[in-house]
């Protein structure tokens, strides 16, 4: 149970909630959740729950999914960081996670249908490349309120969950992950149906900034250094909101932790853009021939080309008020660093994990850290290996699939007929 209200970043008026997305005055900002409680009270409520006075929603769910913390001892002795703690979010269930579908996204995914649930009667409907549309599926597999999700047709085979996806409808696109986005556009203009936001849903960054919020009950105080691996670079923007609440709170420590922020070689363009501290992503500079060069990244849900960097309380904003860092990891570095990783903490990480661990093992060697401070880093996503021991994955099916450009015409009487036999 939460009292808030939204705010608009750029020109600090509330904004009625509505699921409300942006600011209605027309500004080009994100929004911001602003909690009535100032200090951070833990809820006797499951999961990720616990956090819940710190997440836009009044109700919960019965579900024990959440952020895991916990002080490394193996990793920690070979990287020479004896304050290094990890925040696990993914499944292992020895560590407390119990992430089934194994990344952070499912963290997004709960607080945002709670939230949908209790401020409009309209269907979600989320694009996603793979492990945001697993989160979401398996989200309402659990609670039996339909989503519609839009996914390149070769996405399919991540799309999983571990009890049937009976509500959900999936729609797969014959083309990339941006001719998804744009589809999942023309079935938001349908009536009945509304866009889940991404960086612009307060759902989503709150959700996602409990990984901070865990951390900082954990270890006792905010950390030093805060690292994780970024597509759209929203968690960064997460664990900074956190972060500025937690120091509200007045027991977490003064200093925001500096934001530590990775991309994968070839594909790097907030590093690149960063590196210049230049606002505004520039295409040919920050991005050359992106198509070949999203094609070569270990990690491919680190390739945004529209991320939240330049919007008012997005990426440079955050990086420029932690003091950040951004690290170009190359696929190489990324593969030995979760080798290393798995070798010493026992568990199996997501690429995008791999490429975090290894922005840490550069942040060592370059010296740009002071290495007797306290590190969190933000594991995404694990226990790919570990959870099939435990659960039988089922595969999710496409409803129907479209060709790239496809319109809502040609859909329509096929997504009204799926919505009524889910009701
Ligand atoms: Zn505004």
């Amino acid at each position: 149970m939460s009292d808030y209200t939204l705010r608009c970043v750029l020109c600090g008026e509330e904004v009625p909630e509505q699921y409300t997305l942006a600011c209605p005055r027309g500004h080009p900002s994100l929004l911001r959740a602003d909690y009535a409680e100032k200090q951070l009270h833990l809820k006797n409520a499951p999961g990720i729950f616990r956090f819940s006075s710190w997440l836009p929603i009044h109700g919960t769910l019965p579900i024990d999914a959440g952020p895991v913390c916990y002080k490394s001892k193996a990793l920690a002795r070979e990287l020479n960081l004896p304050n290094l703690h990890i925040g696990f979010n993914g499944y292992w269930p020895e560590r407390g996670g119990k992430i089934t579908t194994c990344s952070f996204k499912e963290l997004e995914a709960l607080p945002t249908m709670v939230r949908a649930k209790e401020n409009t009667t309209k269907t979600l409907v989320i694009a996603s490349a793979g492990n945001t549309a697993r989160a979401f599926l398996q989200v309402s597999a659990l609670t039996g309120v339909p989503v519609v999700v839009v996914v390149p047709e070769k996405a399919i085979p991540r799309l999983w969950t571990t009890v049937p996806a009976d509500k959900a409808c999936v729609i797969a696109v014959r083309g990339d992950y941006t001719d998804a986005i744009r589809f999942s556009r023309e079935v938001c203009s349908l009536p009945g149906f509304i866009e889940e936001g991404g960086a612009r849903n307060v759902a989503r960054r709150d959700g996602m900034g409990t990984v901070m919020l865990d951390a900082a009950v954990t270890i006792g105080r905010m950390p030093d250094y805060y690292f994780q691996a970024i597509g759209s670079g929203t968690g960064g923007i997460a664990a900074w909101e956190a972060a500025v609440r937690l120091r509200a709170d007045g027991r977490f420590g003064t200093a925001l932790p500096s934001l530590h922020l990775s991309q994968n070689l070839p594909f790097v363009p907030m590093v690149s853009a960063w590196n210049d501290r230049r606002r505004n992503l520039i295409a040919e500079t920050d991005m050359p021939d992106s198509q070949t060069a999203i094609s070569r990244v270990y990690s491919d849900v680190l390739t945004n080309r529209e991320p939240p960097y330049a919007i008012p309380g997005g990426v440079f904003d955050a990086m420029s008020a932690t003091d950040g860092r951004m690290y170009a990891v190359s696929n190489d570095e990324a593969c030995s660093a979760g080798t290393l990783f798995t070798g010493l903490e026992g568990i199996d990480l997501d690429p995008a994990a791999a490429v975090c661990t290894a922005s840490l093992i550069q942040a060592c060697e370059s010296g740009n850290i002071d290495t007797n401070r306290t590190v969190l880093l933000n594991i995404t996503g694990g226990g790919y290996e570990r959870v099939r021991e435990d659960h039988t994955l089922v595969p999710v099916q496409p409803a129907f699939c479209v060709s790239a450009g496809a319109t809502a015409g040609q859909v329509n009487k096929e997504l009204v007929e799926i919505v009524k036999i889910h009701e």
